[in-house]
């Protein structure tokens, strides 16, 4: 069997470590802030070059805090990409102000910058830069678009841990980025937990209040917030991967370039593609296909697991009918039925790697 993911394997790998930062959390009985949670926040902005870091309880959350942290008047128009997981607009939604999709770039699958042009109106005050799959979007654009119309960006980060747009990480390019750790990310906890990264001090400090009762001690609440503080455990847990992470995404790039060279001319199978300004960390490989659904069966009966990442684009969704707007105007909406991700992850071996490539070239053969 080939994964599409495998924690397990990863575990066995840094076990002892592991296990002896959670035991460690759990005897000082330190569960909640203290130095672990501290010292990751520490550690995490430095590995994103950027000035902040405020753990919070999941990516979603992170997403939500640093929209309201914002101060948006509310009902303002938020830009939110087609493609995307449902947190992305779920938060502004949550945040009080609302959702306006735009259409995605049909080749790196980020916000298309023109799309987004033509989405703008004078309620317009945000827009959310997910950097899908792993690939950054074209932040430069998205900052002169953002300077031109007065708008903030808020990065989703949740799948593109260490990614760089120009040489530069990301998540703090924008006014503040947003990232998760839910297990099965590039860099995952034990359970939930997520992130904000900013070079905004006073932003910074707006987040953590939010995060934590709008409080600034014991019981000196200015606000009223929430709670959604990033678990002591996980940030153990976070502490150790955290040096591995480097390692990981680069093979997760050596994989990707296995596939894309492996698997190109490869009539009616549409691979990836990397911007110039991209270091894309792979967080998902997803390949287009008008058959899909039939190469989706064929590598399940040779063993090889794949997923979907999404099969229903944002605006069909039914959560989103009630926005009225016209679904058949995106690419998004239109190429969501051809999205396979393959197997990605420092799990996979180089055989297993050529067994994906060799069973999907079978399956084109036995098509033609
Ligand atoms: C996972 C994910 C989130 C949400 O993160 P959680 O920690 O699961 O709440 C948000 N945006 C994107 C693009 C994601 O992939």
């Amino acid at each position: 069997m080939i994964k599409f993911l495998d924690l397990k394997k990863q575990y066995a790998q840094i076990k002892p470590e592991v296990d002896a930062a959670i035991a460690k959390v759990v005897q000082e009985a330190s569960f909640i802030g203290g130095l672990e949670v501290a010292n990751f926040e520490k550690q995490f902005a430095a590995y994103q070059q950027a000035e902040h870091c405020v753990g919070v309880g999941n990516g979603t959350d992170a997403l939500e805090i640093a929209l309201s942290a914002l101060d948006l008047p509310r009902g303002s128009e938020v830009l939110v990409p087609a493609n995307s997981f449902i947190a992305s607009s779920e938060a502004v939604t949550a945040a009080g102000l609302r959702v306006v999709f735009c259409d995605i770039d049909p080749l790196n699958y980020t916000v298309s910058i023109e799309d987004a042009r033509r989405c703008i109106t004078t309620k317009t005050k945000a827009i959310i830069a997910v950097h899908l799959y792993g690939h950054p979007c074209d932040m430069r654009s998205i900052l002169d678009l953002a300077s031109e119309y007065d708008l903030k960006v808020v990065e989703d980060c949740a799948q593109a841990h260490g990614a760089e747009f120009n040489g530069v990480r990301i998540g703090a390019l924008g006014d503040i980025g947003a990232f998760s750790f839910y297990p099965g990310k590039n860099l995952g906890a034990y359970g939930d937990g997520g992130a904000l990264v900013t070079n905004d001090a006073a932003l910074a400090k707006r987040c953590r209040m939010l995060a934590n009762h709008g409080r600034v001690d014991k019981y000196d609440h200015q606000f009223e917030g929430r709670n959604s503080r990033l678990d002591a455990l996980q940030a153990a847990v976070l502490n150790v991967k955290l040096p591995y992470l480097d390692r990981w995404t680069q093979r997760r790039i050596d994989v990707a370039e296995m596939y894309l060279s492996g698997l190109s001319g490869i009539k009616n199978l549409i691979l990836p593609v990397r911007a110039s300004w991209a270091k894309q960390v792979y967080h998902l490989f997803v390949v287009r296909t008008a058959c899909r659904d039939e190469l989706r069966s064929y590598l399940k009966e040779h063993g090889i697991e794949t997923g979907v990442h999404y099969p229903v684009a944002l605006p069909k969704l039914q959560a989103y009918e009630y926005l009225g707007q016209d679904v058949n105007h995106f690419q998004a909406c239109k190429q969501d039925s051809e999205l396979l991700s393959l197997p990605m992850g420092e799990h996979l071996e180089d055989i297993e790697v050529k067994a994906v490539i060799e069973t999907v070239h079978e399956f084109f053969r036995l098509k033609t």
